[in-house]
Formats: C-alpha cells, structure tokens, sequence
C-alpha cells in the first residue's frame, strides 16, 4: 500500500494507476476504523481495479470542538487494516494540506436537505462535509466513490453535491454493518465503556420493534411509543425519531408509510451520540 501525504504525490500515483488499469474507487474516512470501514472498502476493492482510501479528520464539520477534540484516532491500527485489506493508496493529508491559509469555503445549495436533522443538531456539518468531498472529488477524480447507510442524511447530500458539481462519479451506498448485539458500529463507539457499549442494542432493538408496529397500526402512536422506550433508558435521550420518505428525507402521510419509507434516529447515550437508520 502506497501511504501519501502530499497532493502532487497522490495526483502523480492516480495517474500511473490510470494509465495501467481502467477504474478508481475511492473510500474517505475519519480514521478509527472498524469492520463497516473495511465493507466499504472490501466492495470498493470488487468493483474497481485501484482502491484509494483517505483518512482525514475533516475540522470543517465539526460543530462541536470537544467532540472534534476527542474524536478518537487509531492510525497505527488503521494503517494495519488498510494494508491487510489490500487498499492501493492510502491519502493520509495533514489540514494544511487540504485547507492552504487562503482557503475559502463555498456554500452549496443543498435545496434544504442540509438543515434537517443531522444539520439542524450540528449547524454547518453538512457544508464542512460538502467542502472537504469537492476537494478530495476533485483531487482523486475517482469512478465510483462509497459511503455508508449508517449515515444516510449524508449519501442523500453526496448525492446532491455530485449532482450540483456535474462530476462523473457514482455514488454507491452500503449497508450498515452492526456489533453481534446489533449496535451499528462507529468510531464513536469506543467512547462507551463495555457496559454501555452492550448496553446500547437498545436502539436497534426499537427501531424494529417500531418497524413491525407501524405495519399493523397507528404510525403517530407508535412512533411517540418508541420515543418513549429510548427516554426511559437511563442516560439516553431521543434527539430524534422519524419515519420519512427515502428519496428527500421528507414526511410520509399515513398509508405511505411502507413505500421506499426509512426510520431514522439520533439518540445521545451516555455523552455519546448514536445514529442509526432502518428502511421499512
Ligand atoms: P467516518 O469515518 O465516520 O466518516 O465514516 C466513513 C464512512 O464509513 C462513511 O461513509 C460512513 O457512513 C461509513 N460507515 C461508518 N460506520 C459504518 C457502519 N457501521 N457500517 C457501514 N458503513 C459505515
């Protein structure tokens, strides 16, 4: 595995690659990195010829600077997996190298999409999500680029930034991979100790109890019901709970509920905020 810090050496290395093989798939990350990383990258390895990873813990979509502060960092760890996943290049830039002292950053009209949910909690971490991926977009030029469901809002914004840019890249989606209690993983995670941590399937443990409520009954009341089971967990609290439209992340009306509908959720547990989605 190639690890590159410097843009001119990540540009010279896509070039070679591109002259000897036909497709680049690239995988961005924050680093601390578990086995739904490595699924993003294990799909990204089948379907393209040159797998790029890049770890940056991207200040700009962070809200909150203790949570930026203590996001964890593993990156001797994560170079291990890489290499043992057999990624071709790691990009592994330092923030000067992704924002020069000149940099200005570009609002993008996210048609709305960036003020829901994940952005109404976190002011502004969609547009620092949407500055830091035009930049790494345009560096890396990939065919196919992959992010996970467990941050659904996300590939919706993905989506739309590659729309709005005009950039040839598919955006391929995967599956949330979960802890053997159910509990999605996430770097954050490791914030929980074991208690907790096993304590914390509750989530997921609602989210499908409410799923297969809503098929028999009154949306509106099992939604309030679940609600209720996550605030009765001692330390949790229900940021929010919705059953949307899949496509916009828009209400669904009653008797719409089963058609291409997701549940989403944020609940903070214990200081830690755990984010979770099922599609119905
Ligand atoms: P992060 O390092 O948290 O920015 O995540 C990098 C990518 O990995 C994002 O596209 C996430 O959605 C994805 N990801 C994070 N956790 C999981 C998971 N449990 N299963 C699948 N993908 C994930």
């Amino acid at each position: 595995m190639l690890l590159l810090k410097s843009v001119k050496e990540l540009k010279n290395a896509i070039k070679f690659y591109k002259t000897t093989h036909s497709s680049v798939g690239f995988v961005p990350t924050m680093g601390a990195l578990h086995s739904g990383h490595i699924s993003l990258v294990e799909r990204c390895k089948k379907e393209n010829d040159t797998t790029i990873c890049s770890i940056f813990i991207n200040p700009l979509q962070f809200n909150d600077k203790i949570d930026f502060i203590k996001y964890p960092v593993t990156i001797e760890k994560d170079i291990e997996m890489l290499i043992n996943s057999g990624v071709d290049i790691l990009f592994l830039p330092d923030k000067k190298t992704i924002y020069p002292e000149n940099f200005n950053s570009i609002e993008f009209d996210l048609e709305g999409l960036d003020n829901l949910f994940e952005g109404e909690k976190r002011p502004g971490h969609f547009k620092g999500v949407a500055n830091v991926l035009k930049i790494f977009f345009e560096i890396i030029t990939p065919d196919n680029a992959y992010f996970g469901q467990k941050d659904f809002q996300q590939t919706l914004i993905v989506k739309k930034i590659v729309e709005k840019l005009n950039l040839p890249i598919n955006i391929k989606i995967c599956e949330i991979i979960r802890e053997d209690s159910g509990l999605a993983m996430s770097s954050r995670n490791s914030r929980l100790n074991e208690f907790q941590r096993k304590n914390a399937k509750f989530l997921f443990k609602i989210l499908n109890e409410l799923k297969s409520e809503i098929r028999n009954g009154d949306v509106k009341n099992s939604l309030q019901n679940a609600k209720n089971k996550i605030n009765l967990v001692e330390n949790a609290n229900c940021e929010y709970l919705e059953i949307l439209n899949r496509n916009d992340l828009s209400p669904i009306k009653q008797n719409e509920y089963l058609n291409k509908s997701i549940i989403i959720a944020a609940v903070n547990y214990c200081n830690v905020r755990l984010i979770d989605n099922i599609f119905i």
